[in-house]
């Protein structure tokens, strides 16, 4: 089980020796390190594992850097990126930044230089974090938003970004009509199409897990003619 205490970066970069390094230096400073070689798979881990900050190179194979950090603002996830850009590379700094990388470091860099980043940027999320409630209760469920865990009659749950996004956003709205709509534009965002049988499924999985008896939901009722009310 993911242990809180430790902050989880994701490193994506595909050159071993560096990642080597730089896993070792983490480490040894108390972060839970994750590795994905290629742009896929960090984007994969990014939205379906917790992350606390993601280190992500833009020269990778199957998909580069620019496109992994894009496609994980287009989904609404806020997960701080520091950038890794080659000597050459200015115009996919700003690229970068305009798509919504938070920082980047040139290679080669000081390991100094990149932990104090990565320390000033967690600080920054954890101030950010504050506006939602830390801890909102319903049911026999409990859902610590600042630790990223929920728990039903004391037992932890897997939940995915998404999974949680959803819920927050339920929780802000709680007894509000949300169409399907909403979703798609507030946690997919504008410029990605999942279709609304997406959404379906996604409630259909938080159903199960927080749900009594899901086929009869008392908390995320569907609404008729294409939404959901959370009255949690
Ligand atoms: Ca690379």
């Amino acid at each position: 089980m993911y242990n809180k205490m430790k902050k989880k970066i994701l490193i994506i970069e595909d050159e071993e020796d560096l990642v080597k390094g730089l896993k070792l230096n983490l480490s040894d400073e108390g972060y839970e390190v994750d590795w994905a070689v290629n742009g896929v798979e960090g984007l994969r881990k990014a939205l379906e594992e917790i992350t606390d900050l993601i280190i992500l190179d833009i020269m990778l194979p199957e998909m580069d850097g620019l496109e992994v950090c894009r496609e994980l603002r287009q989904k609404n996830i806020a997960i701080p990126i520091i950038m890794l850009t080659a000597k050459g590379e200015e115009i996919d700094k700003v690229v970068g930044l305009e798509i919504g990388a938070d920082d980047y470091i040139t290679k080669p860099f000081s390991i100094r230089e990149l932990l104090a980043r990565i320390k000033a940027h967690l600080r920054r999320a954890e101030r950010d974090e504050k506006a939602v409630p830390k801890v909102y209760s319903f049911g026999d469920v409990e859902i610590d938003f600042a630790n990223f865990k929920v728990r039903r009659k004391g037992k932890e749950l897997d939940f995915t970004s998404i999974e949680m996004e959803i819920l927050k956003y339920f929780i802000a709205h709680r007894g509000e009509v949300v169409a399907r709509d909403d979703f798609l534009d507030k946690i997919w965002g504008y410029e990605s199409y999942p279709t609304t049988r997406t959404i379906d499924n996604h409630i259909l999985k938080l159903r199960k897990k927080i749900e009594e008896n899901p086929a009869h939901p008392q908390y995320i009722l569907s609404v008729y003619g294409g939404g959901y009310r959370f009255v949690g």
